[in-house]
């Protein structure tokens, strides 16, 4: 047994009672405790002091010398040892105050007094000191960062929140006023993802994503958040991975950029709007040589993918000029629009293209039309036009305004151009021009 081979190792141990070894043990043990330590018997006489209490105090007499002292003495001693001290002794040896002393040095204490009592019987009191000085301001710079922190977050006019593993954990008021809810207390505990518009939930999950990985300030992100009044705002966030309480969580920041949004919206219409009327014949309303290019070029692009006929009809309406030298050039103008018009009405398929090629020229591009369709449109068209039955005294081949019409079909390939097809829709329209005019002519 080990009490045993203690014995036989230190050989005096058999001439001390077992009282006696227990006071050497305890006596060890309050002398290496990591504390300044002076322990008083029921009558506050000291009975034992420790090296720590003597350097703690500066007390610079043998410790042997405070046993059997009553405190009040000791008490003395401290005051011309450690001036500027006062009274210490006082303080810390009543009972009842702070726990923690703040030393005219600077110094912090911490005060421990733990009666030694058994079975009712007083028999005094062991005092611990610690010097907690470096502790306690780590801790109190600490407190101070935090409280830094904290105010800036609660005066921060954008909303603040943090989020552990989607779940939200903390928001500040702003995130409750844009929320539009009564506490940011409703906000704790929900899922991140029931306040973001599920369109936008696939690309927030890949930025938190991405932000984990890299351990660093995501780029800023837009979603948009359902209010709890169900309406929507456009918010772009910045997150931050961050740890709170001991976790993996996410800082997250936002800012309100509805009306940013709304102004970018507004930008696009107008944009949009532009490009509309730059597309746009300004009498006719019908698209203009511009877009007709454009659009050429893409109908030829897709039906040589998909090896389509693509069919083209020049129009032009007869002794325009006359028209005009009669009736006026607002007369024209009338004349023009009535045509224009005409020609979009019949077109049926919401494919077919009519634009306005300059003057008094039309010309209209059929997608997926071989020629044959297109000399059936022509005619249409012609006789539509005839049919209105705008007096033309001038005309030399009818009373009316009629049109002289060309068309051409091709199926384009890599190696052709549209221009191409456009010459021979224009040849075929000059040929029915010097045919008589009022009538169809195909390539
Ligand atoms: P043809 O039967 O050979 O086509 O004879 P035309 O007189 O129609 O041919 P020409 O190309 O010589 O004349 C076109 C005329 O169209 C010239 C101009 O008086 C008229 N014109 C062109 N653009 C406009 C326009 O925007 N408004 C009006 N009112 N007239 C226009
Ligand atoms: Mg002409
Ligand atoms: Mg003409």
């Amino acid at each position: 047994m080990s009490f045993n081979q203690d014995n036989d190792r230190n050989g005096t141990s058999t001439s001390l009672s077992d009282i006696e070894k227990k006071l050497i043990r305890l006596e060890s043990v309050v002398e290496h405790l990591p504390a300044a330590v002076l322990i008083e018997d029921e009558n506050r006489t000291i009975v034992f002091v420790n090296d720590q209490f003597l350097q703690l105090f500066r007390l610079t007499l043998p410790r042997e010398s405070l046993i059997g002292l009553p405190i009040d003495e000791v008490q003395q001693l401290s005051e011309q040892d450690r001036p500027g001290t006062g009274g210490l002794f006082k303080h810390l040896l009543k009972p009842n105050i702070p726990d923690e002393l703040l030393l005219k040095d600077g110094t912090i204490l911490e005060r421990i007094c733990s009666p030694i009592a058994s079975d009712e019987l007083n028999l005094g009191s062991m005092w611990q000191f610690r010097d907690v000085t470096e502790k306690r301001r780590a801790l109190y710079a600490l407190r101070e960062s935090e409280e830094r922190y904290r105010k800036l977050i609660e005066l921060c006019p954008d909303p603040v929140f943090v989020h552990c593993e989607g779940i939200v954990v903390f928001a500040n008021d702003k995130v409750k006023e844009y929320l539009r809810m009564e506490h940011a207390e409703e906000l704790l505990g929900q899922n991140i993802y029931n306040l973001i518009h599920p369109d936008d939930h696939e690309s927030s999950i890949n930025l938190i994503k991405n932000a984990a990985q890299k351990n660093k300030p995501l780029e800023p992100a837009e979603a948009r958040i359902v209010r709890k009044d169900g309406s929507l705002i456009n918010m772009e966030f910045s997150l931050s991975p961050i740890t709170y309480n001991g976790q993996e969580a996410f800082l997250g920041i936002g800012r309100d950029v509805t009306e940013r949004k709304q102004q970018e919206q507004k930008l696009q219409e107008a944009n949009e709007m532009l490009k509309r009327l730059s597309h746009m014949d300004g009498l006719t309303g019908i698209p203009n040589r511009r877009y007709f290019d454009e659009t050429m070029y893409r109908e030829w692009k897709r039906s040589a993918r998909n090896s389509a006929p693509l069919s083209v009809i020049m129009l032009d309406i007869d002794y325009f000029k006359d028209y005009n030298d009669y009736y006026g050039h607002q007369g024209g103008d009338a004349c023009l629009k009535l045509v224009a018009e005409t020609l979009t009405n019949h077109l049926e398929r919401n494919t077919d293209f009519v634009s306005r090629f300059g003057g008094e020229e039309f010309v209209i591009i059929l997608p997926d039309t071989p020629r044959s369709g297109a000399a059936f449109v022509a005619e249409r068209l012609r006789k539509a036009v005839e049919d209105l039955a705008i007096p033309h005294v001038r005309s030399n081949v009818s009373g009316v305004v009629t049109i002289s019409v060309g068309a051409a079909g091709v199926v384009p390939n890599s190696f052709s151009e549209p221009q191409e097809l456009i010459a021979q829709a224009d040849k075929a329209l000059y040929q029915a021009k010097q045919n008589g005019r009022n009538q169809v002519k195909l390539f």
